[in-house]
């Protein structure tokens, strides 16, 4: 087992001449469960996955806020290797996203594996493995850390002046408290992101009065989110596995068409640009709101929203839009650069994460004493969004460059898992004892991501958190098929593969 420091582990090589990798897996959402399960089935038992929070899931343990749904279809939104027939909604609820990955954690028995309210706090390359720190001192020593540490983790919260004078709620959507009380009260939403949208469209109904802030609008394509999943559905599926599976490959096909309209201008990308144009002039008639809500850039820029309810809600009589720029906060509200005040009895900010963060705070140290902060200095950056020059033995899953805007995510997670373990199965076979990308290769990669991402319609002139503070735009503009060759096998030569001098 991997151990802290001062504990027993599995030593070097088995009877088969094989050794036993010790593998820490920081982080227990999507893709560390991917990750785990990958091992898993590889053979290698030796692992431990690290979790800052009180339970698995990842982003959708963390997020709890009134109406969030998975605007994914619920068939594409799971493991291929487990897949989950009988989902209640066609975009399923996150409560049952949560479930299902705890489940999915129960049944492949990693429950054993993990240890949360494990914040990992640093690690540390030897010169063979790593040492890695959670918050409370434990040590543990692997032979291979893959961070899966995920993308849209750390809120991001605003300094907005006066806020800390508000005497009423705060709360961030990935922060929510559901003890606060939302009925019968005024409500201001900042924020109008995927979560704007829905926490705006969730909480509408039954506010006293509820004010959406929209700095900048964003297209919002309707799409019935509410759409149940008969049960006789989820019934016949579970009898028939082999129709689920063949579910779940048409749907694999069907994204396609999705990576073709985000990464290449085309009729097909015109035409659903198109219908986001018409999902506005349908639902919101009276011209003055509707201009108001009308983007300055092309749909598709930003990551795209989806809601059927949204522009309903906005239309009601006790919600509001307000695009004039929030001046300060005060003990009872907002005032806005127009001179108006708004009162409140409570403030969300649905106001996205920093999404480039990934591992970091962490106190990362790779080679020769090289911190992640160092490495991206210029902002992250990954060997097809897995290996990192400077830090051997260590690989990301849905890391820098991930597809998060245009390939279904748990497969992007499962294909990288398995690229990882074909790694560490060479390590087991004693083929070497660390391996380091080149500068070289990733430098390559890199202008592989730029020149492609020339064309993609997230280039086209909005500002997303797709955009590192360098500029550049942190998502693959590959297909699936692309990525699944890139990822298909290690190739030696954009590698360092290294053995390390024993004593003896
Ligand atoms: P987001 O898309 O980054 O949106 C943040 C919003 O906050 C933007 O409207 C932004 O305005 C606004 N904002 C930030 N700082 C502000 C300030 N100081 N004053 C006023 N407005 C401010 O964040 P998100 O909505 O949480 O979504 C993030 C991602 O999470 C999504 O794109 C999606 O990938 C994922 N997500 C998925 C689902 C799902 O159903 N699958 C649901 C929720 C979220 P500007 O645009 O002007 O910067």
């Amino acid at each position: 087992m991997v151990a802290d420091v001062s504990g027993q582990h599995g030593g070097a090589i088995d009877a088969h001449a094989r050794r036993r990798p010790r593998v820490v897996i920081i982080g227990a959402g999507v893709s560390g469960i991917a990750s785990a399960i990958t091992l898993q089935r590889s053979g290698f038992d030796d692992f431990v996955i690290l979790e800052k929070g009180s339970d698995v899931g990842g982003v959708w343990h963390w997020n709890h806020y009134p109406g969030l749904t998975c605007d994914v279809p619920s068939h594409l939104y799971q493991f291929g290797f487990a897949p989950k027939p009988d989902w209640s909604q066609v975009f399923a609820p996150g409560p049952e996203i949560q479930e299902y990955l705890a489940d999915v954690v129960d049944r492949f028995g990693l429950r054993p594996h993990v240890r949360v309210n494990a914040e990992v706090t640093a690690a540390r390359f030897t010169g063979s493995g790593w040492v890695v720190e959670t918050g409370d001192g434990t040590r543990y020593e692997a032979d291979f850390v893959i961070a899966a540490t995920g993308v849209l983790h750390h809120p991001a919260m605003p300094e907005l002046p006066g806020l800390g004078e508000f005497t009423g709620e705060v709360l961030h959507t990935a922060r929510w408290d559901d003890t606060v009380a939302t009925d019968g009260r005024r409500i201001a939403v900042i924020g109008t992101g995927s979560t704007g949208v829905q926490v705006v469209s969730a909480l509408q109904p039954k506010a006293r009065q509820l004010t959406h802030f929209v700095r900048s609008p964003q297209w919002v394509i309707w799409a019935p989110m509410w759409l149940p999943q008969p049960a006789a559905i989820g019934v016949a599926l579970e009898r028939l596995p082999r129709v689920n599976r063949a579910l779940y490959q048409a749907g694999m096909t069907g994204a396609r068409l999705f990576t073709d309209v985000v990464t290449r201008p085309s009729w097909r990308r015109r035409a659903v640009q198109e219908y986001a144009r018409l999902s506005l002039r349908a639902q919101v008639r009276d011209p003055r709101l509707r201009a108001d809500l009308t983007p300055d850039y092309q749909p598709l820029c930003k990551r795209q929203v989806l809601s059927g309810s949204y522009y309903r809600a906005l239309n009601a009589r006790n919600a509001d839009l307000v695009t004039d720029a929030i001046e300060t906060v005060t003990p009872t509200g907002i005032r806005t650069a127009d001179g108006r005040h708004h009162e409140f009895d409570l403030i969300v900010f649905a106001t996205g994460f920093k999404a480039h963060n990934y591992m970091r705070p962490m106190n990362l140290t790779g080679r020769e004493g090289l911190s992640i902060d160092e490495a991206w200095a210029k902002g992250p950056r990954a060997y097809r969004m897995t290996a990192i020059p400077g830090f051997p033995n260590l690989f990301t899953v849905l890391g820098p460059n991930s597809p998060t805007g245009s390939i279904p995510l748990h497969h992007a997670a499962e294909v990288t898992a398995r690229y990882i373990a074909e790694w560490i199965k060479r390590w087991s076979a004693g083929e070497f004892d660390t391996v380091e990308v080149t500068e070289t290769a990733t430098a390559r990669f890199e202008s592989e991501v730029s020149d492609a991402l020339e064309p993609t319609v997230w280039n086209t002139g909005c500002n997303s958190w797709y955009f590192t503070e360098a500029g550049t735009i942190d998502l693959l503009p590959f297909d699936r098929s692309t990525m699944e060759t890139m990822l298909a096998a290690p190739e030696d030569v954009d590698f360092h593969l290294r053995t390390v001098p024993t004593d003896d």
